[in-house]
């Protein structure tokens, strides 16, 4: 008889998978064709409805995904990797796609990576990040105010190197009889959360899950009214760093080899995003200077045009403090930096991956946009084709 029930729970679950994907496929038919719309031609009035229409099917693409994760993990159809990669890379990623969301409720979110004393480890990075994707999206969901922070560090004892990471919030926290059911499918604390915050109930249970598969674990504690934190704790491998350990992405176009006299500035308010753009550079042998607002980096172009050597390409940060990316583009576009500089490329680095954002930076003279987190891959294409050859 269990082996019946186990049998029937799993040709379900299959059923569930293959019916999520297929939902999937028309899924992107309309919100690609609802994208185009919402680019056209519009009036206020329809953009609006089109919009609304965009986000709402991308809210139900997330349910989508959450049950095909769910229903594929049930089914034993999940197949994990066990790759290298740089895992505060990771957190700088999470962090990037994190920053708006606290922001726009007005919350801090802090990051801790300090306790991270092995950089290159082994695991399933995609996995990794979606649990932690979830845990810190729901610290920020169940937070009306306060902060969210993250401190993550590796241990390690006879079984080996583990990575921990405990997310704590100062949110509405979980009741004490509610606590051992947040893991459980559908479960929600409180039958108020769907009304008040949304969502379907599987976040942590596929959390849980997946952590059990990468052989790790998923703890809680929380105090009601007072606020939660979660813990992971995963087995890694650790790598010691040297470059033929160095993960080598198989498959994309070769790195051109830039002439001795490029020289990029990069404008960005961010640290962690500043990070973020040097790595990426350098993973494509190239380097920048930074300065941190508008002000200071008409200033330096200024200084450049008396001694050294010009600049060749700007990245620019939109938004940022005294000087935003916007206002300091129309100005180098005005000439206040001098003649050579008016047409000098400007390439946006934007956090809002939407298209009307895009048609902003060029609208106002900026020439291309990579969206952040910045990838290796991205800042290689638009620079090769804004970097002159000679
Ligand atoms: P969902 O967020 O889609 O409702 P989850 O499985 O992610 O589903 O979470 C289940 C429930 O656990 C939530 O509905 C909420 O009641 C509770 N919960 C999860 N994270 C937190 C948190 N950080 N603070 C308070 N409650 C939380």
């Amino acid at each position: 008889l269990v082996d019946e029930t186990n049998q029937a729970n799993k040709a379900k679950s299959e059923f569930l998978a293959n019916m999520s994907h297929e939902i999937r496929t028309p899924m992107n038919g309309v919100m690609g064709m609802l994208e185009l719309l919402s680019d056209s031609d519009l009036s206020e009035a329809n953009k609006e409805k089109v919009d609304i229409a965009l986000n709402s099917s991308k809210s139900l693409l997330a349910v989508i995904n959450e049950i095909l994760d769910f229903s594929k993990i049930e089914a034993g159809k999940l197949k994990l990797d066990h790759i290298e990669f740089n895992v505060k890379d990771l957190f700088n990623e999470i962090y990037c796609v994190m920053r708006n969301l606290a922001e726009t409720k007005g919350l801090e979110l802090k990051i801790d990576t300090s306790g991270i004393t092995h950089p290159i480890i082994k695991s399933d990075p995609l996995r990794l990040k979606q649990i932690l994707l979830n845990l810190i999206g729901n610290a920020i969901k169940f937070t009306p105010d306060g902060k969210v922070s993250i401190k993550v560090h590796q241990t390690n004892n006879e079984e080996g190197f583990f990575l921990v990471c405990a997310i704590k919030d100062t949110g509405v926290g979980i009741k004490e009889n509610k606590l051992n059911k947040v893991f459980d499918s559908f479960q929600q604390a409180d039958n108020s959360t769907t009304r008040n915050f949304g969502g379907t109930g599987l976040g942590l249970s596929i959390s849980k899950r997946l952590s059990i598969l990468l052989k790790g674990s998923i703890t809680v504690e929380s105090e009601d009214k007072k606020g939660s934190i979660f813990t992971i704790t995963v087995p890694i491998e650790c790598i010691d760093i040297n470059d033929e350990h160095l993960p080598q992405k198989i498959n994309e176009s070769p790195i051109p080899l830039w002439h001795n006299n490029v020289k990029i500035l990069l404008v960005e308010d961010n640290r962690i995003n500043q990070v973020v753009a040097i790595q990426a550079l350098k993973n494509i042998n190239l380097t920048c200077e930074t300065t941190e607002n508008g002000a200071n980096a008409l200033a330096k172009l200024k200084v450049s045009n008396k001694v050294g050597v010009p600049f060749t390409l700007i990245l620019m940060d939109c938004q940022m403090p005294i000087l935003d990316g916007y206002e300091t583009t129309k100005r180098i576009r005005l000439g206040e930096c001098g003649d050579n500089y008016k047409e000098i490329p400007i390439i946006a680095m934007t956090a809002n991956a939407m298209k009307g954002d895009k048609e902003k930076c060029l609208s106002i003279g900026m020439d291309d946009y990579i969206s952040k987190p910045v990838d290796k891959q991205a800042m290689l294409d638009v620079l090769k084709s804004w970097i002159p050859k000679q």
